[in-house]
This record gives structure tokens, sequence and C-alpha cells, in this order.
């Protein structure tokens, strides 16, 4: 049952043969030197433009990429995203500089068949970061359906992504967003037990409203990365140089007490890989237990936690992971991390994995392809199953149309 989908149409639902289509698309991937690195976006999206295509609807896309401080920042142009899409598609697909224009229409009016347009970067116009409503109305005054299928950008009350579904009643969402939010309700709605939360990375203050969240649903929380030191110091543990935010020990040693209380299942590293500092690859040594000496600091789990996790997880029915267990882009603490994908990879069960850091770990392990399914939008996927409502879904919910 997907509740986070009651009152918003799909694609599927909207009459779109001969009209102008407009559709928001989250093609932010990285570029460096003109060159894609991970195309995951662009694949992802490929169903619902497809979709649009076949079905006879004349199609103007759009996208943001990075944080361009203006037009000028030639390096967030979606150039290459365009290239792609038109080998990709097996289209012509121009790529039209003046996202602010209503020259378009033009284009619209003399379009060939096989041909789509895609918007140069929206946050080229300074406005798509305020929700303008005036850059909004230069949109709209040549489409005829808004659909949005930028999952990982619905977390944002921007102008492409909230302005312009206000002007444009008839309105949906693409394949995309609807997958995200049917395997996000998975791990919300009667999930299947055991259920664990596998949360690492740098911070417990990004994880604190996840992690209310889930108390009352998981079985358990496994933890790893830097934010397990927090815990292990509001343990007792010796946790040497490693990064603790201090001003949540007492959330840390709470929070260890309400899921003691609720019998559910905490696991912190036993042991950990260390070293001197965060670049010392050379000084990099496993340590025999717990407690990590002053000078050290912890960059990853070590090999006796990596088997307590891996067992715990090879009989998990449902899990979501959300954060690397150590520094992985650095391939002398990055074990931890893989082994866990690794130990995801052999389980049969529900496997979701957040976006961001942790897609990107997913698919440096090699196991990418035996997940379940790795959210595009990081920040989107844990506001939403941290029960925040997320602008770009409810401003397309009926209820809330003015
Ligand atoms: P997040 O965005 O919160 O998921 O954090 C991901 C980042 O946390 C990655 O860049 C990791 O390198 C970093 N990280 C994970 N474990 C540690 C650690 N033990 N010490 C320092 N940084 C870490």
């Amino acid at each position: 049952m997907a509740t986070g989908l009651k009152g918003i149409k799909s694609v599927r639902d909207l009459e779109v043969t001969e009209k102008v289509v407009f559709l928001r698309l989250d093609l932010n991937v990285p570029i460096v030197d003109g060159i894609i690195g991970d195309e995951t976006r662009i694949l992802a999206s490929l169903p619902t433009i497809q979709f649009l295509k076949e079905k006879g609807a004349k199609i103007v896309m759009c996208s943001h990429l990075g944080r361009p401080k203006s037009k000028e920042d030639k390096e967030y142009s979606l150039e290459p995203i365009a290239k792609r899409l038109s080998e990709l598609l097996k289209a012509e697909v121009v790529l039209w500089d003046d996202v602010a224009s209503d020259g378009v229409k033009s284009l619209l009016h003399n379009m060939k068949k096989n041909q789509l347009v895609l918007l140069e970067n929206v946050r080229f116009e300074a406005g798509e970061t305020k929700d303008s409503e005036e850059l909004a109305q230069v949109w709209a005054s040549y489409s005829d359906i808004y659909v949005n299928d930028a999952f990982g950008a619905s977390h944002r009350a921007h102008s492409s992504i909230h302005a312009l579904p206000k002007l444009l009643k008839t309105n949906g969402i693409g394949f995309l967003i609807e997958k995200e939010i049917n395997m996000l309700d998975s791990l919300l709605d009667n999930p299947k037990r055991p259920y664990l939360a596998v949360l690492g990375g740098a911070k417990v203050s990004d994880k604190i409203a996840v992690i209310e969240k889930l108390l009352d649903i998981v079985d358990g929380f496994i933890i790893g990365g830097a934010m397990a030191y927090t815990f292990l110091k509001a343990k007792g543990h010796a946790v040497g140089k490693s990064l603790v935010e201090s001003d949540k020990l007492n959330y840390a040693r709470q929070m260890i007490e309400r899921i003691e209380a609720r019998n559910k299942t905490l696991l912190l590293p036993v042991d950990h890989v260390v070293s001197t500092g965060i670049s010392d690859t050379k000084a990099a040594r496993t340590t025999a237990e717990v407690n990590i000496s002053e000078n050290e600091l912890g960059l990853d789990i070590g090999p006796k936690t990596i088997k307590l996790y891996s067992t715990a997880l090879h009989e998990a029915a449902t899990v979501f992971w959300n954060g690397p267990m150590g520094v992985f882009e650095t391939p002398e603490f990055s074990k931890g991390t893989f082994a866990i994908a690794k130990a995801l990879a052999e389980n049969s069960g529900n496997k979701i994995v957040g976006g961001g850091d942790s897609a990107a770990a997913a698919e440096a392990s090699g196991f990418a392809a035996q997940m379940t399914h790795i959210s595009t939008g990081g920040g989107a996927s844990l506001e939403y199953l941290q029960g925040d409502k997320l602008p770009g879904l409810e401003i397309l919910r009926t209820k809330v149309r003015t």
C-alpha cells in the first residue's frame, strides 16, 4: 500500500498525446571535464521519457546540475547530458539555452517527430531556487501538462518543482518517483521482519530524525562510520581522536537506553581500523578490541565487527542502509563498507539503500545490482522516511491544490 502516493496522479493516468509535457527530471550527475561519471540518474529517467515519447507527447525536459553561481558557469551546462540522452533515446535532443525565454514556443510549433527539448540548467536562473512564480509563468505559457520525475530534488520548494505545478493543474509524477516512494513505503508499512537499519556516515546529528522515526518500526540498529564513536564514547569507551559530536553525547546515551528499553538490537563496533590521521594510510592498523588509543582515530569497522554485522544482516528480511561504515573513499578504510554491501548482496530480503554517499559506496563495492533499490535522492529519501512532507509531492496532491 503506497500511502505516500495518495491523491497524486501517475503519468500513466494523463492524456499526453499531442500535448506539451514539461518534464522535471533529476539529471544532476557528476561531470568532470565534460565527461559524465556515474550516469545512474540519466538511466533512471529513461522510462518516463520513453513512455511520453511513445504516447506522442511534445516533451520539454529540464533539470538542475550542481550549484552554478550564474549562466557563465559553463562547467554546469547540461550539454554532455543532452548528448548522452540523445544517444540513449536515439532521438534529437535540442538543448535550449535560454531557460527563461518563451522562444521554445516556436520550436514546439514546428517540432519534428523524434525531437525533444532539454532546457539548460534551471539553476542558471536565480529565480529557480527562490521558487519564482514569474519564472514558472514562462514555462507554463508553453506547457499543457507538468510531470515531476525528479525524486532527488522533490524535497526542495524550487520553481520547477513547486511554483510550476501550481500553475499547471494537469500534473502528475513519473515512474522513478513512483518507484522511489513505493520502495520507501515498504520500509514503513508492514515491513517483513527481522528489520534492521544500518546507519553510518559522518554525523549523528544528520541521522537523529530518521533514528527517531525508525525506533518503533525496526527490530534493531547497526551503527558504523564516524557516528559510531559518539555512541561508543557515550557508553564510556575510549575513542582516541575519532570524530565525536560532544553535544550529542547525551542524546546517544538516551538513545541507547530507549533502544534497550524496547528490547531491540543495537550493534556497535567491537574493533576498528585506526590510524594516526585520516590520510595516514601507512599507519593504518586493526585494533584488538573496542577501545582506541589516544593518538589514533577510528576510520573503518574492524574484522570482528564485519563478522558480527554480516551475521545479523544475513538473518534480516528487511534492511535500510544509509551511510558508509568508514572512510570508504580511501581503499585502506573501505573494507567495512564493502563488506556490508556484500552481506546485503547475499541476503534475499528487501534491501533498500539511501542515496548520496551510500549509493556511491554500493556502486563502488560492485554489489549495486544485487540491492532491491538504491535511491537516487539522498536528502529526499531521508526526509521522506523521517516523515517530512516533500514540497514537490505535496503540491501534486489533489487536496492541496488551490
Ligand atoms: P554521510 O554523508 O553522513 O553519509 O557521511 C559520509 C562521509 O562520512 C563519507 O565521506 C565518509 O568518508 C565519512 N566517514 C565515514 N566514517 C568515517 C570515520 N570513521 N571518520 C571520518 N569520516 C568518516
